[in-house]
């Protein structure tokens, strides 16, 4: 009897493939420690100072330092390389963000491992379009409770992450010690009260229904995927092994068949399917049907082994190369303007303003405007050359500041200048011997 190329091929036992057999652990734990390292790194990132938004000067700091709009390297440097990063990110690896990053997979994902373990591995409690049930031997009010309040704790701890980026440690430190503290905001109380509540909402019932259906950036990140995107890849010469099982799509996250994934699917880059798969196929000592793939999608992994390695390798490394070919430039460029912005950083602002006290009549009094950009104290000097002594008078000759902040200082000249321009500097010094100077011109038009 004569038999099909196919079915011939199908037939053959496929080992030999390009990863060993694995038990799914390992890729599991590689996720777990991405998801809970991205989360310990969003906590750490303000509680070291690398970045945080200061809300009552209205800039962002970085390094205890002011960084305003004016500090035009860093920020043009700065948005350049993060952006051209994630957009090769997203061209990359398509939605992985999603599956290994974001704490509303990680929270909801948790949640689900908690809710399985106190109301049964068939427990049902989130908006996944079945209805509520739980197993008949869990049903009870202590597991509720204990559910509950694990989940109450996770959304307290995860509303103080955001103020994080609003407040210094310290402040947050008196927020929940409820201490008096200046720098807080009256109604920060309420604030957080609404975030917790909507947290607690999102990891209780919402869940991953955000993820698909509400999430705007997995879109957003969707429509940078091209055919050589990572993608998972199924082994359907050995499809017979999917008799009776559903196991791969049991564990997708958004509900789709890894075996039949497509360019613009939900797909976050998981891998959930590829562990599961895995840790069915150990016994048998090969590896699991799915895959992660880079490079061009195949309808068939039975076409695909008629590729050589050599060119696959080839083929992929070119795609790779092709990608940061163009994005590299700009996250070079975007990185040294960066360092540049950083490096020649000017801690203190002075400006020069003509005062309006005056407008209508001759403008005898200028408001000069000073800032110190770090958060650490420090004392500002005034002077002012190229005008006679005794032709003006200034407020005041120093400014201090506890911290970050900005002062006014007015300088008035007096009637009796000669008519003319007269050109002169405002210099500013702080104790460390950093010098600033403004430039001004007064014109003298009567007599
Ligand atoms: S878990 Fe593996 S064997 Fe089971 S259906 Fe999915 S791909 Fe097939
Ligand atoms: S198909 Fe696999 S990798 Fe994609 S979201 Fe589902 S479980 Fe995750």
């Amino acid at each position: 009897m004569s038999i099909s190329a196919n079915e011939a091929l199908s037939r053959i036992k496929v080992t030999a493939g390009t990863r060993p057999a694995s038990d799914g652990r390992r890729l599991r734990v590689a996720r777990r420690a991405m998801q809970w390292g991205a989360l310990a790194l969003a906590v750490l990132i303000p509680l070291t100072g690398l970045f945080r938004i200061d809300p009552a000067a209205a800039t962002f700091v970085v390094l205890d330092r002011q960084i305003w709009f004016a500090d035009f390297f860093i920020v043009a440097g700065f948005w350049l390389a993060l952006s051209s990063i994630l957009v090769m990110t997203y061209s990359m690896v398509g939605a992985a963000f999603c599956g290994w990053v974001c704490p509303q997979n990680t929270f909801s994902e948790w949640a689900n491992r908690v809710t399985k373990r106190l109301l049964g591995k068939h427990a049902e409690v989130s908006l996944s379009g079945e209805s509520l049930h739980v197993s008949a031997g869990k049903k009870s009010w202590f597991n509720w409770l204990l559910l509950g309040l694990l989940l109450s704790g996770a959304a307290m701890l995860l509303a103080l992450i955001p103020l994080l980026y609003f407040y210094p440690p310290t402040a947050l430190w008196s927020f929940i010690t409820f201490r008096h503290d200046a720098r807080l905001a009256p109604s920060l109380h309420w604030i957080y009260t609404v975030f917790v509540l909507i947290i607690l909402v999102d990891i209780a019932v919402v869940r991953h229904f955000f993820c698909r259906f509400m999430c705007i950036y997995r879109v957003w990140q969707h429509s940078f995927k091209t055919t050589h995107t990572l993608h998972i890849a199924y082994d359907d010469a050995r499809t017979a092994r999917c008799a009776a099982c559903n196991y791969c799509l049991t564990v997708c996250p958004v509900e789709i068949d890894p075996r039949n994934t497509r360019l613009y699917d939900s797909c976050i880059n998981c891998g959930a399917c590829i562990s599961a798969c895995d840790s069915l196929q150990y016994k048998t000592g090969e590896p699991g049907l799915l895959s992660f793939e880079f490079g061009e999608r195949r309808l068939s992994r039975l076409a695909g082994q008629a590729l050589a390695a050599g060119s696959k390798i080839k083929s992929n490394l070119g795609t790779l190369l092709g990608r940061f070919s163009w994005s590299l430039p700009f996250t070079l460029i975007g990185m040294a303007l960066f360092v540049w912005g950083m490096v020649s950083y000017q801690p203190y602002h002075l400006t020069v303003y003509r005062a309006d006290a005056n407008q209508g009549a001759a403008i005898q009094d200028y408001r000069v405007a000073l800032a110190n950009k770090l958060y650490r104290p420090q004392r500002l000097k005034l002077s002012v050359q190229g005008l006679p002594e005794g032709s003006y008078t200034l407020s005041a000759q120093e400014a201090s500041f506890a911290s970050a902040g900005r002062r006014d200082v007015m300088l008035t000249l007096h009637p009796g200048l000669p008519r003319g321009v007269h050109r002169f500097v405002v210099s500013m010094e702080s104790e460390q011997g950093v010098r600033v100077d403004y430039r001004a011109t007064h014109v003298v038009t009567g007599s």
